[in-house]
């Protein structure tokens, strides 16, 4: 790979999080003010998945009860 530029050219070294274009100081970690937005309208819209987060959606079958009534 290319050897790290101390003041280079690269943005902010780090690709876009939503289109994989090379991310710009002022939007990052996105290229541009559209990507920003992207990624906030997914937020909001609750299209990430947070990891770590459990998911008790198991439907647990309820144990039966051995009372026999009689
Ligand atoms: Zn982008």
């Amino acid at each position: 790979m290319a050897p790290e530029t101390p003041s280079g050219t690269a943005p902010t070294g780090r690709p876009c999080a939503i289109c994989g274009k090379p991310a710009v100081q002022r939007f990052k970690p996105f290229c541009s003010a559209r990507c920003a937005d992207i990624d906030l309208g997914r937020w909001l819209k609750g299209g990430y998945v947070i990891p770590g987060e459990p998911v008790e959606d198991m439907a647990e079958p309820v144990p039966k009860r051995r009372d026999e009534e009689e």
